[in-house]
């Protein structure tokens, strides 16, 4: 071949590629990557507006406190909890006008009777939005994103001062509403509950209450998606290309048979928490560049000695994991409002960044809409260990709802924190690898035809 041909070839080899990185880490000014795989999921997140969550958060701090303890303020008075929950409850009613009635919203109020944080009766008031799925065999499945709307100051009981609450968690209620507004516009098979609750800095009530009513009720929950602080404080050393997304290994509620056979199979960085966690990452890599931002895995249930309201949902056997920020400034939590030495203290508007926010809302809104588009997970998946062999066998039960083509048989080294081989197998219940069980982590999940896939779900041994 003449030399100039090679270069030309070369050349054209050359230009094609970066076309197609182009075309793949394009960015519009969402931070969003072009190219993603699905078009309705890829608006929505152009949707996602900084503005208006930056008016969300002046406005939920413009009442003053959201502290639980000041729900015996009336609503009319404009400031306190109740104010807020009103607001809240008109805001999602205003998005449901936009979309015809698309909304179903709701209320959850009672009264939490003293414990710990809380010295009196407190009536705590959570409201929600219902984006009820279109498919009548997949309504049932239901994807939620939470965010808590009550907030505090120094003193945790302290019901009158300013707590403003901007980022602790003005910045996860914004990303419920957010969410919800641009949701409300597409339609899905599954449902998707857009959460606020208070009651969270006195002892997670609010949440508790709603998942323990879940439960009661057999929802079938699939993902709790909790987000608490993530406004990206602007103090130095922020990381605003991260989100850390939290996620318990061994579930709250395994039982000691379940417990075993845990420790029997390595299985302590499988739960379902966990595989919601990679789902995450999974999303994450779908729909951003690497440069603009990503989830960043932690494989602890929370920070140090702290807790959040995913907590409430996986004490009843939930999936849920914490989305927070990167790094924390405690100076701009639970603070009194003041200047000390020259330190500002004080969970102010002007410390978060929005443009951050509008980041982990799109992450959220991405994995809220894949998950819902999504085939339900494959049932009762197992591994068969009968036979001593060096192949491994895994069955399953079909996806229920109808709308899985085919399934995915996924593994990784046992050392390995993330999914490193994927294989799809076709329209079956059954694969045989040519891969030691003993060797590898495997996990099955259903995919539709265009392309939507489950959360992953680890094998249990069949002898
Ligand atoms: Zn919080």
């Amino acid at each position: 071949m003449p030399i100039a041909k090679i270069m030309l070839d070369g050349i054209a080899v050359l230009m094609l590629t970066a076309i197609f990185a182009v075309a793949l880490f394009s960015q519009d000014q969402s931070g969003v990557a072009a190219g993603t795989s699905d078009p309705q999921i890829a608006a929505a997140l152009r949707d996602v507006s900084p503005q208006r969550i930056e008016q969300t958060i002046e406005k939920l701090v413009s009442f003053g406190t959201r502290q639980t303890l000041s729900s015996d303020m009336p609503a009319s008075s404009g400031k306190g909890a109740n104010a807020a929950a009103a607001w809240l409850q008109s805001e999602f009613e205003r998005y449901s006008k936009e979309c015809g009635g698309c909304l179903e919203v709701k209320t959850d109020e009672f009264i939490q009777e003293p414990a710990p944080r809380v010295p009196k009766p407190t009536k705590i008031t959570n409201v929600y939005a219902v984006l009820r799925g279109t498919d009548p065999a997949n309504a049932g499945r239901i994807i939620l994103v939470s965010g808590h709307y009550d907030s505090r100051n120094s003193d945790a009981n302290n019901a009158t001062d300013p707590a403003p609450g901007a980022n602790d968690d003005g910045s996860g209620t914004v990303v419920s509403l957010e969410c919800a507004r641009v949701l409300s516009k597409h339609r899905f098979p599954a449902t998707i509950i857009f959460l606020t609750v208070a009651g969270e800095e006195q002892g997670l009530n609010g949440s508790a209450h709603f998942a323990k009513m879940a439960k009661a009720q057999n929802w079938n929950i699939e993902a709790v998606l909790n987000n608490d602080i993530v406004g990206g404080d602007r103090t130095p050393g922020q990381d605003a290309h991260v989100v850390r997304v939290f996620s318990e290994g061994i579930p709250a509620t395994a039982d000691e048979k379940q417990l075993k056979t845990i420790r029997a199979l390595g299985g302590e960085n499988d739960g379902p928490s966990r595989q919601l966690a990679r789902y995450i990452a999974s999303v994450g890599k779908e729909y951003f560049s690497p440069a603009t931002f990503q989830p960043l895995m932690v494989f602890r249930r929370d920070r140090y000695l702290r807790g959040g309201d995913h907590f409430s949902f996986n004490e009843q056997g939930f999936a849920a994991v914490r989305l927070t920020e990167f790094r924390e400034n405690y100076n701009h939590q639970h603070q009194n409002v003041r200047t000390e030495n020259g330190i500002e203290y004080g969970d102010l508007p002007k410390f978060v960044d929005y443009d951050y926010i509008a980041n982990v809302a799109r992450l959220n809104t991405a994995t809220l809409a894949s998950l819902a588009s999504a085939p339900a997970p494959p049932a009762n998946v197992r591994l068969l260990t009968k036979e001593l062999q060096n192949d491994s066998t895994l069955v399953w039960e079909p996806s229920p709802g109808g709308l899985a083509t085919g399934y995915e048989v996924l593994w990784r080294d046992t050392s390995a924190p993330d999914w490193q081989h994927a294989k799809d197998v076709g329209n079956v219940t059954k694969a045989t690898m040519p891969l030691s069980k003993d060797n590898v982590v495997f996990a099955v999940q259903a995919v539709d035809a265009k392309g939507h896939r489950s959360l992953t779900v680890m094998p249990m041994p069949e002898r």
